[in-house]
């Protein structure tokens, strides 16, 4: 089974994630997580990577894809995975399900959180992990290339009916069971 968590940034995918990992006994990927550890060991994808995140740009596709195309083929994954921040380009999306045909781990449900603008904002300026990111100007031109390159991922799995929208609002453990619901 491959879950994809989708939502802007302060959505609560990696809190989701958490739970879901839990439930479904399968791993996680979250591609924010893998370059702020490649930032931290300096490797020559941190060192890519870096100007792009703390501006609040997104990652080249190409460097993107590769971690993810390279970490799929560790056997940790081989029966699937919850994906969180990644598909984030319609090109990225493209680019998993081939690999997921490939390896016949069937194809990915998304769950799409929904929630308002203000509240994002509220929640990531407040939620103190002490992200290079996590400032009022890059949280800005990330809910802009959020709106512009990533929204567009949502609809390209509506339309293959692989998306479920869930409201991102309220009680951590009541989102955790609307998400439950709408898997299958
Ligand atoms: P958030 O959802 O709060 O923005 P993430 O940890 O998912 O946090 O991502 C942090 C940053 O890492 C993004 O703003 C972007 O620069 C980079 N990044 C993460 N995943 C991707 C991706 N799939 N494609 C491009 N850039 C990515």
């Amino acid at each position: 089974m491959n879950i994809i968590l989708f939502g802007p940034p302060g959505a609560g995918k990696g809190t989701q994630a958490a739970k879901l990992v839990d439930e479904y006994n399968l791993p996680h990927l979250s591609t924010g997580n893998i370059f702020r550890a490649a930032i931290k060991n300096e490797t020559p994808v941190g060192l890519k990577a870096k100007s792009f995140i703390d501006a609040g740009e997104l990652v080249p596709d190409q460097v993107v894809v590769e971690i993810v195309a390279e970490a799929l083929e560790e056997d940790t994954y081989s029966n699937g995975c919850i994906f969180d921040g990644f598909p984030r380009t319609v090109f990225q999306a493209e680019s998993l399900d081939k690999i997921l045909n490939e390896k016949g781990t069937g194809k990915a449900q998304v769950i799409a959180l929904t929630v308002p603008e203000e509240e994002l904002v509220r929640r990531v300026l407040s939620r103190g992990e002490g992200r290079s990111d996590d400032t009022e100007e890059s949280l800005k031109n990330r809910l802009k290339v959020y709106q512009k390159e990533t929204a567009p991922v949502l609809a390209y799995y509506a339309d293959r009916g692989q998306a479920k929208i869930i409201e991102g609002t309220g009680d951590v453990n009541d989102i955790f069971a609307r998400i439950k619901s709408a898997l299958s």
